[in-house]
C-alpha cells in the first residue's frame, strides 16, 4: 500500500468515528490553526523568503493576514453557517418542518500552488475544519521550503490522522489524485485543472478548481490616470507578479498610452526605488523554469520600462510592454510574472469585444470615473469577478465569493463560502403522519379535479411572511373590534355583556 494510500485510510477512519461532528471539536482545531500561525510567524517568513525573496512584513501582509481573519470569522460564525437553514414552503408543505442542514463532505484533497503558498493552501483548510471534514494537505512542491515547513510543523498543531500534510511532486500528487475522496480543491494552473477534474470524474468526486488566466485591466481615459496607474503598478507587481488576480495586460487608448508608461515608471520608482533588485520589498521569480519562460515572453514586444533580469538569482525588473497586439508571444499565455503589456483600443467598445474574444478571466478590472461605463463593463463581460478603481482587494471581502467561471475555474471560496463549498447542503423535511386527506390529492385514481387541487397547492405561491402579516393584522384588527365592543358595554350597561358570554 502506498504513503498516499495510507493516508486518506486513517483520514477517512479517523472522520468515521464522528470526531468532527461537534462544533466545539472544530473551533478548537481552528483556535490551533490559528495558534500555529502566531508560533511560527518566523518560520513561515523564512520559508517565504527562500521560496519567492519575499520580505517578512510582506509575507504577513499577503500570506498570513487573511489567513487569520478567515480563522477568526469562521471561529465567529461557526454555529450560525452549521445551523439548520428554514427555507421559503409551498402549500403542500405549510404545517411541516422544511429546511438545509449542512454535513460535512468527508475526505478533502486540498492541493495547493505556489505563488502565495500559505494562503492558498490553509485557507481551503478553514473552510474544510469549519464544515467538519477531514483534510489531506498537498502543499505545492515548488515553493519547497514552505513544504518542508508545512509538512514538520503543522501536525505539532492539528490532529495528524484527520489533516495530514503530504507532501511530493506530480507522481505523488498522482498517486493521491487515484484515491477516493469526496471533494477536491485544486488551485493551480488550468492545464493541470483539466488532469485533476479527469482523475476525479472516475470516483465521481466534486471539485472546485481555483486556476488562473488572463485579467485584463481597462482604462478609460477620462479617469485619474497618476491613482489609475498607482493600484494598477501594486496590483501587477506585487510578488513579482505571481499574483492569480494581477492585472495580466492593460487595454487604453492610444491617445494615453504614453501617460500610462510615464506614470507606472513613476509608481515603480515611487515603490521599489530606482533599483528594485536590491530593494527588499521586491521579490524574484519563483524558479530558473519560470524564469525562462517568462523572459521568453518578451520577444517582439517593446520594452517600455524595465526589462532588465538576472538568471543567476531568477531576479526580473518591473518591466512594461508597449503598443503590443493580441498576436504577440505575451497575449498567448497567462504571464505570472513581472511583464505589463498595454494594448490599445478605440474605446471601451473594442475593449469588451477584445475581452469577450479571450476565455473567461479571473478578474476584469476596470478604471473609470463613469459609473455608467463601470456598470457597462460588468453587463457586457463575464469574469470570476469585477473590479473597479482598484486592484486585488476584492481577495479581503470575505463575503464576496472567490473563484473563477469557464476557463478560470469552478466553485468559489473565502468565508461562509468556504464552509458551504465543503458541506453538503442537504434537504430536510419532516412531516407530521396527520392531515393524510389533503394527500388523497397525488393518490390513484388521477383525475381532472384532484389534478386542478395539484395545481393549486403547487403552483400557488405562498408568501408564508405575508401569510403571517396577515394573520397579525387579522388579529389585530380582531383586538381592535373586542375592545371598542367591550368600551361600548361599560358604556351603555351589561346586558350586552350577557350576550357575548
Ligand atoms: P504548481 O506547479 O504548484 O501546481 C499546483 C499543484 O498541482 C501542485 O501541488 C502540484 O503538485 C500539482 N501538479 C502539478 N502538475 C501536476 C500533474 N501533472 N498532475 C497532478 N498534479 C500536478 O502551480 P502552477 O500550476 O504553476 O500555479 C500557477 C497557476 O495557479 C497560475 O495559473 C495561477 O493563476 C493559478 N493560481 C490560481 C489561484 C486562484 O486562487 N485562482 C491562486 C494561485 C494560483
Amino acid at each position: 500500500m502506498s504513503r498516499e494510500q495510507l493516508v486518506v485510510q486513517r483520514a477517512r477512519k479517523s472522520f468515521h468515528t464522528g470526531k468532527t461532528k461537534p462544533l466545539e471539536y472544530r473551533v478548537h482545531q481552528l483556535k490551533s490553526l490559528l495558534r500555529f500561525i502566531s508560533d511560527r510567524r518566523r518560520d513561515i517568513a523564512d520559508a517565504v523568503k527562500r521560496d519567492l525573496g519575499k520580505s517578512e512584513h510582506g509575507t504577513e501582509l499577503f500570506e498570513t493576514l487573511g489567513l487569520e481573519g478567515e480563522i477568526k470569522l469562521a471561529i465567529e460564525k461557526l454555529s450560525e453557517w452549521a445551523a439548520p437553514r428554514p427555507v421559503e414552503k409551498n402549500l403542500l408543505t405549510i404545517t411541516d418542518e422544511v429546511y438545509v442542514q449542512p454535513e460535512p463532505l468527508g475526505v478533502v484533497l486540498i492541493i495547493g500552488a505556489w505563488n502565495y503558498p500559505w494562503a492558498v493552501t490553509l485557507q481551503p483548510l478553514v473552510g474544510a475544519i469549519a464544515a467538519g471534514n477531514a483534510a489531506v494537505i498537498k502543499p505545492s512542491e515548488v515553493s519547497s521550503h514552505s513544504a518542508k515547513v508545512m509538512e514538520e510543523l503543522l501536525p505539532q498543531y492539528l490532529d495528524k490522522d484527520l489533516y495530514p500534510v503530504v507532501t511530493g511532486g506530480v507522481s505523488e500528487t498522482q498517486e493521491l489524485l487515484k484515491q477516493r475522496f469526496d471533494h477536491i480543491f485544486y488551485t493551480g494552473s488550468s492545464v493541470v485543472g483539466k488532469l485533476v477534474m479527469e482523475a476525479a470524474a472516475r470516483h465521481l468526486t466534486p471539485v472546485t478548481l481555483e486556476l488562473g488566466g488572463k485579467s485584463p485591466c481597462y482604462i478609460d481615459k477620462n479617469c485619474d490616470i497618476t491613482v489609475a496607474c498607482r493600484r494598477i503598478t501594486w496590483g501587477k507587481f506585487v510578488n513579482c507578479g505571481q499574483t492569480c488576480i494581477a492585472p495580466d495586460y492593460v487595454l487604453c487608448e492610444p491617445s494615453v498610452q504614453s501617460r500610462v508608461v510615464e506614470e507606472i515608471n513613476k509608481s515603480i520608482k515611487e515603490f521599489y526605488t530606482d533599483n528594485p533588485k536590491t530593494f527588499e520589498d521586491y521579490g524574484r521569480i519563483i524558479n530558473q523554469r519560470h524564469f525562462k519562460r517568462v523572459m521568453s515572453l518578451m520577444e517582439g514586444s517593446t520594452v517600455a520600462v524595465g526589462g532588465d533580469s538576472d538568471e543567476s538569482q531568477c531576479y526580473i525588473g518591473p518591466t512594461v510592454l508597449k503598443d503590443v497586439t493580441g498576436e504577440s508571444k505575451v497575449m498567448k499565455e497567462e504571464i505570472f510574472g513581472p511583464l505589463l503589456p498595454i494594448i490599445t483600443v478605440s474605446g471601451v467598445e473594442e475593449a469588451i469585444q477584445f475581452i469577450n474574444e479571450r476565455e473567461k478571466p479571473l478578474v476584469v478590472y476596470v478604471f473609470s470615473n463613469d459609473n455608467k461605463l463601470i456598470k457597462r463593463v460588468i453587463a457586457e463581460t463575464s469574469s470570476g469577478a469585477l473590479l473597479a478603481n482598484d486592484c486585488l482587494v476584492h481577495f479581503t471581502v470575505s463575503a464576496l465569493p472567490f473563484g473563477g467561471v469557464g476557463n478560470s475555474g469552478m466553485g468559489c471560496y473565502h468565508g461562509r463560502h468556504s464552509f458551504d463549498q465543503l458541506s453538503h447542503l442537504r434537504s430536510c423535511l419532516i412531516k407530521q403522519l396527520k392531515m393524510e386527506g389533503i394527500n388523497s390529492m397525488r393518490y390513484p385514481p388521477h383525475t381532472a379535479k384532484k389534478l386542478g387541487w395539484a395545481r393549486f397547492f403547487l403552483l400557488k405561491h405562498v408568501n408564508v411572511c405575508r401569510l403571517r402579516r396577515m394573520a397579525l393584522l387579522a388579529m389585530f384588527t380582531g383586538l381592535a373590534a373586542f375592545v371598542v365592543f367591550l368600551e361600548r358595554t361599560i358604556q351603555f350597561g351589561t346586558n350586552k355583556m350577557e350576550i357575548f358570554m
